[in-house]
Formats: structure tokens, sequence, C-alpha cells
């Protein structure tokens, strides 16, 4: 199967699981993960009408969009962990942020944007019980929420979150459309959900997902990091 054809057959799935759930598909992103591929793989997808596509590295990240940056509407997204000594660099490239997970680094990103457009950003929630894993506490997320909408060039758009291992996704992603509403109450505009990947995006849908990140069933299986 070719990549066009792999791209067509997840957005069937990705409609078929919208429907299931009486949702419109239309309210989706799906957000084409292209981390550890080429440009050139970008730019198929480009010329296949995919306009949002996610890094999870920024150095990857700077490189691509410095390669493809001429392309009309194509929308980076930035869905790796940050340090913020990279938040400029970063903010540069992408058009949307997936991963403030704390107070320092969207001060970082904050202090990186003066005089840019404000920059969508999404915070990330940790729904293990890990704190080494990547996202906030969610006993925390209404104090990163308020700190991160009193930066003035950032714009709190929702939340974002991984399903943990070793446990089924849809309990996880019930607590975070939890997550959600509480964030709602804080910024009331902020209604993105960022949830499910490849093995699991039809049970994010369910659980409310508005921004799918989709790599391996799209772009065929990563090849190794060189
Ligand atoms: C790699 C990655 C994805 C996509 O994973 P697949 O299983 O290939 O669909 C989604 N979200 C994040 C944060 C990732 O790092």
């Amino acid at each position: 199967m070719g990549l066009g054809e792999r791209l067509a057959e997840v957005d069937a799935r990705i409609a078929d699981a919208a429907h299931a759930a009486g949702r419109d598909p239309r309210a989706l992103t799906r957000i084409v993960v292209t981390k550890f591929h080429p440009a050139s793989l970008v730019d198929e997808l480009y010329r296949l009408g995919v306009r949002d596509v996610g890094e999870n590295r920024q150095q990857e990240l700077t490189e691509k969009q410095r390669e493809l940056g001429g392309r009309d509407g194509l929308r980076w997204h930035f869905i790796g962990q940050a340090q913020t000594n990279k938040a400029r660099a970063i903010r540069a490239a992408a058009s949307v942020v997936h991963s403030v997970d704390r107070a320092r680094l969207a001060d970082a990103l904050d202090a990186a944007g003066e005089g840019m457009p404000r920059l969508d950003v999404l915070l990330q929630v940790n729904l293990t019980d890990d704190p080494g894993r990547g996202g906030v506490a969610p006993e925390a997320l209404e104090e990163l929420a308020m700190h991160t909408a009193a930066c003035p060039t950032l714009r709190v758009r929702g939340v974002m979150a991984v399903a943990p291992l070793g446990e089924p996704p849809a309990p996880a992603f019930e607590r975070l459309a939890v997550c959600s509403a509480r964030l709602q109450t804080i910024v009331s505009d902020a209604t993105w959900i960022s949830a499910g990947m490849t093995a699991d995006f039809a049970e994010a849908i369910a659980a409310g997902a508005t921004h799918l990140r989709i790599g391996s069933a799209i772009t065929g299986p990563r090849p190794a990091r060189g």
C-alpha cells in the first residue's frame, strides 16, 4: 500500500469512528506525525493535501520547516518534550505547541514571542502515575492554565495527552476529557483535545478528541534514527 492509500484508509477509519460516536469527522484535525522521516515525505504528504504535520524534536522540526517553509498553509505541530532553551527555535518553526507542561516553558515560549502573532498552545497532561513522563499532573492543571493564560503572546487552546502504556486507553481519555472541562472553567474557549495515535485514535475520538496525532499508520514504520 502506498502513502496515499494509507492516508485514505486512516481517514476512512477516522470517519467511521466519528460517526460511531455521533460526531462530525470534519470537526477533527488529523495531524500526520512525520518524526524520523525525511522532509521529502512531508512534501509528498503535502501534495496529497495534508496541511498539519507533527514533529517531536526541535532540531528535526527546524530543519524540515526550513526546507519546506514555503509550502502555503502547511502547519507544524510541535508534540515533543520541550527544553526551555529550545523555546525560541520551536516558536520560530511551529504553528502549535502541544506540550506545554510547566510554567517555565510557558514563560520561555512567551518571552520568545515578542512582536509575533499569538502562538496556539496546549497544556499536556500526564495521565500516568509516573512523574517522569511528560505532562502536568492533573491536579496542577488549573494553576498551569492560569499561568499560561496570563502570557500575552500565548493562546491556550486546550489539552493534550498520550495514553499510558499497560492500561486500556478509553478510561485514560475519559480522564483527559474531565481535564478539558476543568480547563474550560478557566479559559472558556480552550476546547481542543489533542489525543489519539495509531493504536488508539478510535478510543480518543469516542472520548472527544479534536486533534489526532497519527504517525505510523499513515507513514509506515519509522526509519531508525540515524
Ligand atoms: C510519535 C508520536 C505520535 C504518533 O505515534 P504513532 O503511534 O506512530 O501514531 C503521537 N504523539 C506523540 C506525542 C508522538 O511522539
